[in-house]
């Protein structure tokens, strides 16, 4: 049987043994709050002073650095779109975030990369249109591309794991 590439898991996104992480980040790509800060702190204080060379990042592009203190070898930072009510492009802006961490994940190679729902906390996008623009860009990447192998959408609490989950299975 051939093995599913895209998982589906709840939990904590820093303490996952994959090969990358993605972060939500913002344009300034120096920390913030929810899964900035928590990817922070746990990677360690060597992840601000690569992050202070990279001269931030607009928001549906991403970014990659080290791990550092992780174990994920990478984490490809990517700016989600606020917001707005939907009439400033914020879909596209959120399928580029995805497709562009992807395509860093493809030129290095990576075989592994974790996903949070990107702008689904303070930035607040809606969570189930959320959802299937992640799964659909995902999907279709992995459709024409080798790398990365396998895509996993982590979830941090039970509404969110239900509303993937029903995705994934269609
Ligand atoms: P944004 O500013 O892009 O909205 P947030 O960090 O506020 O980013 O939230 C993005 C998503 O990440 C939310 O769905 C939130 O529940 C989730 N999240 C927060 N902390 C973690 C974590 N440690 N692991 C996985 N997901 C997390």
């Amino acid at each position: 049987m051939k093995t599913p590439r895209t998982e589906l898991i709840m939990g904590d996104i820093t303490t996952l043994e994959v090969e990358a992480i993605v972060n939500a980040a913002n344009r300034s790509l120096l920390g913030g709050g929810g899964v900035d800060g928590a990817i922070h702190r746990a990677a360690g204080p060597a992840l601000l002073e690569e992050c202070k060379g990279l001269d931030g990042c607009e928001t549906g592009q991403s970014k990659i650095t080290r791990g550092y203190q992780l174990k994920a070898k990478y984490i490809i930072h990517t700016v989600g779109p606020v917001w707005h009510g939907g009439s400033q492009n914020e879909d596209k802006l959120l399928a580029s975030c995805y497709r562009s961490s992807l395509e860093l994940a493809r030129e290095k190679k990576i075989k592994t990369i974790a996903f949070p729902g990107i702008s689904t906390g303070v930035y607040g996008f809606p969570r189930g249109l959320a959802a299937v623009i992640a799964v659909n860009e995902a999907q279709r990447f992995l459709r024409d591309n080798k790398f990365p192998e396998k895509v996993i959408f982590i979830s941090f609490d039970e509404d969110n794991f239900e509303t993937y989950r029903k995705l994934l299975k269609e």
